[in-house]
């Protein structure tokens, strides 16, 4: 996985930013993302000011330092590069700042298995929710510090619709974590190969190509995100944004099988049915929409 990055290179980065002055100056520079900023940056004089640096030579010197891969500087102006400004991203969502605490406690919602009341944790950026039977049930990285000024239910959401953004991106074939590319997707009934339940999942293996995360993820929630399924959802009153992704809602059902180009999904609600089948790289081939009970 590393064999194609230069890990001195990479160490020499971090070494770049290993000053308290080099990280205010990062923090001064955020000024310069603003929406009226005038693509000029910031002045070296305002820079200076803003990280209240005295000694000229020691700035200077610090400034230099994170030039090139951290800072860009211009004819007197200074801007945060790319990876400087995700630096100042991962430095205001807590990330390098220690463990603000878990919380945990109920979401209002029961476990489609047993209706077991579910339980939700925020620990370490990670929104976890677990049924008393089954154990973990869906988690969710989201931000370190998030928990400081959302409570768990905000916390459930954000992480629900994060769950369909990422599936949006993971059947665009872009890692949400680092824009690399999947392998190509494998398939399984969710109760493992020997299973008989063929009214069951079927789930979707993916492995990123840069970053090695994975994702297992049931067939029916990629076809959430279809615009047929998104009508067809709509026209029973049921916005997908707002769905839990792992636990559907009492009043849709669905089904998936397996095909040789894929799988085909069903989704009913009211009588209603809507057929999707998905390829083998998760795209949608056919739908096919009637009103005949199931
Ligand atoms: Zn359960
Ligand atoms: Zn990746």
């Amino acid at each position: 996985m590393d064999s194609d990055r230069n890990v001195d290179d990479i160490a020499a980065s971090f070494g770049a930013l290993s000053n308290p002055l080099r990280v205010r100056i990062l923090l001064a520079l955020t000024e310069t993302r603003r929406a009226d900023w005038d693509h000029e940056g910031m002045s070296y004089s305002d820079l200076r000011a803003a990280v209240a640096a005295e000694d000229g030579g020691r700035f200077n010197y610090h400034l230099d330092e994170l030039r090139g891969q951290f800072v860009r500087g211009k004819d007197g102006h200074y801007w945060l590069t790319s990876a400087g400004s995700r630096v100042v991203d991962e430095i205001y969502a807590g990330t390098f700042s220690g463990s603000p605490g878990g919380i945990s406690g109920p979401v209002g919602r029961s476990c489609p298995e047993d209706g077991k009341p579910l339980e939700a944790t925020f620990e370490d950026g990670v929104l976890s929710v677990s049924c008393p039977e089954h154990g973990t049930v869906f988690d969710m990285w989201l931000r370190f510090g998030a928990g400081a000024d959302r409570d768990l239910e905000e916390l459930f959401a954000w992480a629900n619709r994060r769950g369909l953004w990422y599936l949006e991106s993971v059947s665009w074939d872009v890692c949400p974590h680092c824009a690399g590319q999947f392998g190509e997707a494998t398939f399984r009934p969710a109760g493992g190969d020997d299973s008989t339940d063929t009214a069951g999942s079927v789930i979707v293996d993916m492995t990123c190509d840069s970053c090695a995360i994975s994702f297992g993820i049931p067939a029916h929630q990629y076809a959430l995100t279809r615009p047929p399924t998104i009508a067809f959802l709509h026209d029973h009153g049921i916005d997908y944004r707002s769905l839990a992704v792992e636990y559907g809602a009492a009043e849709w059902a669905h089904e998936t099988t397996r095909t040789d180009s894929g799988v085909l999904v069903c989704f009913t609600v009211d009588g209603e049915r809507l057929e999707l089948e998905l390829g083998q790289s998760l795209e949608t081939q056919s739908y096919r929409r009637d009103s005949a009970r199931a």
